[in-house]
């Protein structure tokens, strides 16, 4: 059955992404469901510079949000890839794009066909041309914006200025502000909240948004599965640093090796939001602030030095309770895993709430992403890089899955059939995020790839055209796109 009285609590993303995409799904399937948010000024949200995945562009075409106006409110930038440098060893770089050119040639081996030849797997991907050429992902011709490619971009975003335009478009919302003390609960679950007024909000469905904090699950009893001894680092110091007048901004979110972690950096339209994601069995906070000066040449203020306990809730919905957002899962932002997997448990919570088994479904499918998320994060230490303690340890506890995989990926390539389908058919990590990871980090065989080539001679012909196609006709089309920064000021 359908929630009479929705109840959120938290007004960070999750809390808003959370009534935007419900309030919608109550509209569509007439549910006739309130929704009510509460949230506490005198808490405040996380407070980053966020990267999300497309997933967040195909969310704001579903509830018919403009782009446009977005980009403009939230300050927000294009992102096409992550840019890795210095993870396979120090001076080498490169980028993940998140495009998927297998879905315009299907049938072809693209990726096989670059490794044999040598070239980088990237190359065949409209995003990297958008990327090398710093582009907007429009040509404007005769005051009109035509796409350069039938892909989802993402963004960047300073988390308070989206959290501010999100919650502005969420109508008919009720919304109190007020934290909540304590927890009531009865057989099925959570019957009221009450809170630090006095007040008592009775519900029926209700969704903990609360952060780290946990307000709503953890009198559940929820239970806490613990990433520490897969993830080799332990703690994120954001910090941010101004953006130059008339500097380019490169549409991509930058991953910086260091010696004891990596260092991100996002790109907004007035700044970038940066972090020192690190390891402190390694180093200090002071020592870890020192490091980042020293690489980027420059004093920084850090404005948090926060724990991260990397792991995932046993279960994210329990009795009538679910936990999303930093409450569910955290793991470290080195692929900009924890909006994209907000925004897919919220897809699938439209489907299954008020389905008899949509419990043990979504507790199934959650896990399985994150677990899945961990993983793919992982293979990106799998490194040549021995400068330090931290990279030496890392080379030495890689989990026993990610060294399956490397092996099955040295007699092969990566095929569709080594990532299963996502429940419900919605998006999720396979082959075309992964290959040119791999690809970067040198985890390829190219005998392998030649061998498997060699196999068809004609369809080695027809890829080997296709391939060229595709780089010529992207090279083109992102010389005849926009500048980045230009178009962003000109919406
Ligand atoms: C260092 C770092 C970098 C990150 N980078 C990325 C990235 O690049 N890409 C990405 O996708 N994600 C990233 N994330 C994760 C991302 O920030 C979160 O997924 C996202 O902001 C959602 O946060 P949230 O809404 O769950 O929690 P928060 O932003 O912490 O919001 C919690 C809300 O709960 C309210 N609240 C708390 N307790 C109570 C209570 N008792 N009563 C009432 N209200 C309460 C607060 O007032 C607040 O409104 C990063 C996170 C960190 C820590």
């Amino acid at each position: 059955m359908a929630p009479r009285h929705l109840v959120i609590v938290g007004g960070g993303t999750a809390g808003w992404l959370a009534a935007l995409m419900l309030a919608d799904v109550a509209g569509r399937k007439g549910w006739g469901t309130k929704i009510t948010v509460i949230e506490s000024s005198k808490i405040g949200t996380i407070g980053v510079g966020e990267g999300s995945t497309a997933v967040f562009r195909q969310m704001l075409k579903h509830l018919a949000l403009d782009e446009a106006e977005f980009l403009r409110e939230s300050g927000a930038t294009i992102k096409y890839a992550i840019r890795h440098r210095d993870w396979r060893r120090v001076g080498h770089s490169y980028d993940g794009p998140i495009d998927d050119p297998s879905l315009l040639t299907p049938g072809l081996a693209l990726d096989t066909y670059a490794v044999a030849a040598g070239r980088p797997v990237a190359e065949a991907h409209v995003f990297q041309h958008l990327l090398n050429a710093n582009r907007a992902p429009v040509a404007i011709k005769d005051g009109r914006s035509i796409p350069a490619s039938p892909f989802h971009h993402a963004f960047h975003f300073d988390q308070a200025r989206a959290g501010a335009w999100l919650r502005k478009k969420a109508k008919g919302i009720s919304v109190i502000d007020d934290q909540v003390r304590s927890v009531e609960t009865g057989e099925g679950g959570i019957t009221a909240l009450v809170l630090d007024s006095g007040a008592r909000v009775e519900g029926d469905f209700f969704l903990d948004c609360t952060g780290f904090r946990r307000a709503l699950i953890g009198p559940l009893g929820a239970d806490w599965l613990s990433y520490a001894h897969m993830l080799p680092v332990n703690r994120a110091m954001p910090f941010w640093v101004d953006l130059k007048d008339g500097v380019e901004i490169a549409p991509c979110t930058t991953a910086w090796a260091q010696k004891n972690g990596w260092i991100w950096q996002i790109p907004t339209q007035d700044r970038y939001g940066m972090g020192y994601v690190y390891s402190d069995a390694h180093t200090t906070p002071d020592q870890a602030k020192a490091e980042v000066e020293a690489a980027l040449g420059h004093e920084i203020h850090p404005r948090n030095d926060i724990a991260i306990d990397a792991g995932r809730l046993k279960s994210a919905w329990i009795g009538n309770c679910v936990a999303l957002g930093l409450s569910s899962s955290f793991l470290e932002p080195l692929e900009a895993t924890s909006i994209h997997g907000t925004i897919v448990q919220l897809m699938l919570l439209a489907e299954w709430l008020g389905h008899p088994t949509g419990q043990v479904l979504y507790n199934a499918a959650v896990a399985r992403q994150v677990d899945d998320f961990r993983d793919f994060i992982r293979l990106h230490y799998v490194s040549e890089r021995r400068d330090s303690p931290f990279w030496r340890d890392v080379a030495e506890s890689h989990p026993q899955n990610v060294r399956d995989r490397l092996a099955l990926w040295q007699t092969r390539l990566p095929q569709a059939q080594d990532f299963d389908p996502f429940p419900l058919g919605l998006p999720h990590l396979q082959g075309q995020l992964y290959t040119p990871v791999l690809d970067g980090l040198g985890l390829l065989n190219r005998a392998a790839a030649k061998a498997e080539m060699e196999t068809s001679p004609a369809l080695r012909d027809k890829t080997r055209m296709a391939h060229a196609s595709l780089v010529r006709d992207y090279t083109r089309a992102a010389s005849q796109c926009a500048p980045h920064r230009a178009w962003l000021g000109s919406l």
